[in-house]
């Protein structure tokens, strides 16, 4: 539920709403509003809530969130989330496009990437080092030293950097080394993981699981923000159906649903929604339509060299040719990019 504080409201009372709250063993989540204090109350009984804090000082209305999760939800706070990666927002009028090769797989190969990304106006490199793989033979990463050297293409050209974590003991390693860490769609419902990320309050790109449903990508964030941690940026990457002509199907429906649901900020993987490269520029242009906040994309030097994902990178020429298009959709929706 939450506790909608009066526009009036002093911080004593909100501190002692917080208190009694508090004595009745539930949890507190106050956000300070420009105009209004809004607590969230977590807990299992909060009956005793409704008893005593109706016409307690400067409460104005008690509101029980129906939707089973509570601070994610539009419900609790229905302005959007805007989340800075040092200095890049995403969720705001301003589209963010992440791009970068699937794996890094050598110095050249990363830093002539990140190079190709700042020219072409995206605003954050991604880059596995840490590789999730079907098959435990396949090219696993580069682990930390990949780590390090997207911390020196960073370095290079101011961008910040997303990188997935595989493992929650690496924590720390990727709070070090990552600007944004990726949660991928094998881990979404890594509840261990998850918990860590909320309590680190290191940004966050959480991506839909491909079997899970929207309500489960939504109480996936939920472990992460119930900790603390605001700073998620919702993925939709693709989901299993019967199709097998892509890898995935791209639920374009889902990012509209996300933002009528949640506040959070929404961005589309169509590299790994549809696994052929040639589809991604007419995807990514759909995604902005639909209203995404920002693009995931996979590009490679050369992708036919790739050590992973090669058929669904897309080459710097195609990317940049994409970026002009993407900006013309963007304008078009009243948004720039
Ligand atoms: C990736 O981003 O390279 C990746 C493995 O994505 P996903 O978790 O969506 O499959
Ligand atoms: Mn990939």
């Amino acid at each position: 539920m939450i506790v909608v504080m009066s526009q009036g409201a002093s911080r004593e009372q909100i501190d002692a709403v917080l208190r009694k709250i508090e004595e009745f063993g539930l949890q507190t989540h106050p956000i300070y509003g420009v105009q209004k204090t809004v607590i969230g109350v977590i807990g299992d009984d909060k009956t005793k809530v409704v008893e005593t804090m109706a016409g307690y000082p400067g409460v104005e209305q008690i509101i029980p969130i129906l939707k089973p999760y509570k601070f994610a939800s539009r419900e609790t706070h229905p302005q959007d989330t805007v989340i800075d990666i040092s200095g890049v927002k995403i969720g705001g009028d301003k589209l963010a496009v992440m791009a970068g090769p699937c794996a890094v797989e050598s110095r050249d190969q990363i830093i002539n990437s990140a190079r190709l990304v700042k020219l072409a106006g995206g605003s954050i490199l991604r880059g596995g080092a840490y590789k999730p793989r079907t098959s435990p033979y396949s090219f696993q990463g580069l682990g930390e030293e990949g780590l390090a050297l997207l911390a020196e293409a960073r370095e290079e050209t101011g961008l910040p950097v997303v990188t997935e974590i595989t493992d929650a003991r690496k924590m720390d390693l990727f709070c070090a080394y990552a600007d944004v860490i990726q949660v991928g769609a094998r881990n979404m419902q890594n509840f261990v993981l998850l918990t860590e990320i909320g309590r680190s309050g290191h940004p966050v790109l959480l991506k839909r699981g491909p079997s899970a449903k929207i309500e489960d990508l939504l109480l996936a964030a939920e472990y992460i923000i119930k900790e603390g941690n605001r700073n998620i940026i919702l993925c939709e990457r693709g989901i299993s159906t019967f199709e097998t002509h892509t890898r995935n199907t791209l639920d374009l429906s889902a990012v509209a649903a996300l933002k009528k649901l949640s506040h959070l900020p929404v961005v589309v993987d169509p590299s790994h929604a549809v696994g052929i490269s040639s589809l991604i520029p007419a995807m990514s242009l759909a995604a902005v339509a639909a209203g995404a906040d920002g693009l995931i994309i996979e590009i490679h030097p050369n992708p036919n060299t790739a050590l992973c994902d090669g058929p669904q990178s897309l080459d710097f020429e195609t990317f940049t040719s994409l970026m002009t298009r993407i900006r013309k959709v963007a304008q078009a929706i009243g948004r720039e990019a």
